[in-house]
């Protein structure tokens, strides 16, 4: 079984991410949707929220498995017999940041491979600061992230007035 794992911050999933989870299930049996967990940096939502985002934006979709994890994805991939980190690129400076990312990941390891996929049009212009940004201006993301996150985001609005 060739399993894949997706390391990310998911602040939160969106259409974006749901696309490239999609893609990659068609070249792994298994994909691991990895929620990174750093204490150096500042998420919208807690841990246990972006993951239960993801379990419930990837319920109709088989083979998907989702986790937190706050140390390596190199790490935390070969615990887990995995063989490849996805990743996705949008635009240029996505290039730079995962090349970098890459380099540091094969010295690590070189036998755990990144696969990159391409940002399709349609999600290339979708980041998660995006989302919540427009939120935060009111204008409607329903077309850009899944139900479920739209359902926490106005939760968490309502709670704060
Ligand atoms: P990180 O903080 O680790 O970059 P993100 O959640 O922002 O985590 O993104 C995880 C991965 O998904 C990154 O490789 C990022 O480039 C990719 N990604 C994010 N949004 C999109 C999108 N709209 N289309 C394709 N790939 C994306």
């Amino acid at each position: 079984m060739k399993i894949a794992v997706y390391p990310g911050s998911f602040d939160p999933i969106t259409n974006g991410h749901l696309d490239i989870i999609k893609r990659a299930l068609k070249c792994f049996d298994k994909v691991i949707v990895l929620v990174g967990v750093n204490p150096d940096k500042k998420y919208h939502n807690s841990v246990e929220e972006r993951v239960a985002m993801i379990k419930e934006s990837c319920k109709g979709i088989k083979n998907v498995e989702v986790d937190s994890y706050d140390g390596l994805s190199v790490e935390y991939s070969k615990k887990h017999g995995a063989v490849a980190l996805i990743r996705g690129l949008r635009v240029v400076s996505d290039f730079e940041y995962e090349w970098q990312l890459a380099t540091a990941n094969e010295y690590i390891d070189s036998e755990i491979d990144m696969v990159f996929f391409m940002a399709r049009n349609e999600t290339s212009f979708i980041s998660s600061s995006a989302i919540n940004e427009l939120f935060e201006h009111g204008v409607d993301i329903k077309k850009l992230v899944p139900a479920p996150v739209i359902k926490l985001m106005k939760q968490k609005q309502k709670a704060k007035k």
